[in-house]
C-alpha cells in the first residue's frame, strides 16, 4: 500500500497441497502478496493455534511446524525461514492490554501450516517478519470480533493482519481432488460472502443460528473465527471486499476477503 496502510485480510487455506501445484487459490495467494505490497511485518491469526487465552508468538526465528498428516512427503520438507517479529508481538500485547485482554508471549512455538503456507505463497522471499496470535475457540465469535477490533491500529502501522481459516470447513466432506461441491456448502458460502459484503456483524457473529447450514459448514468454530478477527481489525462499520471465491477438494471453500 502506497500510504503504508494495509487492509486486514482473511484467507481460506484449504489443504496443505495448495503450497504446490496450480490450483486457482495458489495463483490467487501469489498475486495477493504482490497486490498488497510488502508490509513491515505480518500478524497471522491461524485456525491451527488454539489456546485458552490469547497468546502471541515471541520467537525471533520461528520454526516451520508441519502440523498435518497423511500428505505427500515433499510437503514435509518445505521450510519457511521468515524472521520472527518480537517487536510486533510486544505491540500486540500492549494493544490487547489496552482493552483488558491479557495476552501471553509464547517463545517456543513456531509457525503452523495455516500461517506459513499462505505466507510462503504471498511472500516467497521470506523477508517479511512474522508472528502469530492464537484463537480461543471456547470464547466464541463475538470475542474474536473484539480481538480483531483491538488490532485495528496495526493496519496504519505498516502491518498486515492475515487471518487464515476456512470459509466452509467440514472435513467429513473433504474429498481430495473432487470438483463436486455439496449444495449446503455453496449455500453457506454465498450467504457468507453477502454478509461480509454488507458488513453484517450481527449475522456473522450468530452464523450458526442465522443460517440453516451454519453448523454443517463449521462443525467447530475454529476455522471460522479468524474471519471475525479480520472483520474486527478492519475497523468500526467496515464492509468486506471479496478477493477470491472457489471450492477445492469437495466441500472446502477457498473464499478470501479484505477489510479496510
Ligand atoms: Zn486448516
Amino acid at each position: 500500500m502506497a500510504d503504508g496502510t494495509f487492509p486486514s485480510v482473511f484467507v481460506s487455506h484449504g489443504a496443505p497441497t495448495i503450497a504446490a501445484g496450480d490450483a486457482p487459490v495458489t495463483a490467487f495467494l501469489k498475486g495477493l502478496g504482490e497486490s498488497l505490497g510488502r508490509p513491515s511485518a505480518a500478524l497471522c491469526v491461524s485456525a491451527h493455534w488454539e489456546t485458552d487465552a490469547p497468546s502471541v508468538l515471541g520467537a525471533a526465528r520461528p520454526e516451520t511446524i508441519h502440523d498435518f498428516y497423511g500428505f505427500p512427503e515433499p510437503l514435509y520438507r518445505l521450510r519457511y525461514p521468515a524472521p520472527g517479529a518480537p517487536d510486533l508481538a510486544r505491540r500486540v500485547v500492549t494493544l490487547l492490554a489496552d482493552r483488558d485482554m491479557p495476552c501471553a508471549v509464547s517463545a517456543g512455538r513456531g509457525l503452523d501450516h495455516g500461517a506459513w503456507i499462505p505466507l510462503m505463497l504471498m511472500y516467497p522471499k521470506a523477508d517479511v517478519p512474522v508472528t502469530q496470535l492464537s484463537i480461543q475457540p471456547d470464547a466464541g465469535p463475538a470475542a474474536h470480533l473484539a480481538l480483531g477490533r483491538a488490532l485495528t491500529p496495526l493496519r496504519r502501522e505498516g502491518v498486515v493482519v492475515l487471518a487464515s481459516g476456512g470459509a466452509v470447513h467440514n472435513l467429513s466432506y473433504f474429498r481430495p481432488g473432487s470438483p463436486a461441491v455439496p449444495d449446503w456448502a455453496r449455500r453457506f458460502d454465498d450467504w457468507l460472502a453477502d454478509a461480509v459484503a454488507a458488513g453484517d456483524r450481527e449475522a456473522l457473529v450468530h452464523y450458526r443460528t442465522r443460517h440453516a447450514d451454519g453448523a454443517m459448514a463449521h462443525p467447530r468454530d475454529e476455522h471460522y473465527l479468524p474471519l471475525l478477527v479480520a472483520l474486527g481489525a478492519g475497523g468500526e462499520g467496515t464492509k468486506g471486499r471479496t478477493l477470491h471465491r472457489g471450492f477445492m477438494d469437495g466441500g472446502l471453500s477457498m473464499a478470501a476477503f479484505a477489510f479496510e
